[in-house]
């Protein structure tokens, strides 16, 4: 299972900044997990819950393990 975006996690402002946000659950900054699994820490219990919901991390796709020229960034 994978989805694009991971928006539907719960979020609080921060304190005094009206247009920042961050998870609720592990402090990362909205702009920081951009919608991605991955952007929150490995720690987090909703990156955790969806994880063990079967939901992927979009950049961790699994490396091929043939001699190929390394493109990857
Ligand atoms: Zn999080």
């Amino acid at each position: 299972m994978k989805k694009s975006f991971y928006i539907d996690y719960p979020q609080e402002h921060y304190e005094g900044q009206a247009h920042r946000y961050r998870c609720v659950f592990c402090k990362q900054e909205t702009t920081k997990i951009n919608g991605l699994l991955e952007g929150h820490l490995p720690t987090c219990d909703y990156r955790i819950a969806l994880e063990k919901a079967g939901f992927e991390c979009n950049a961790n796709k699994p490396r091929p393990s043939l001699d190929t020229t390394d493109e990857e960034d």
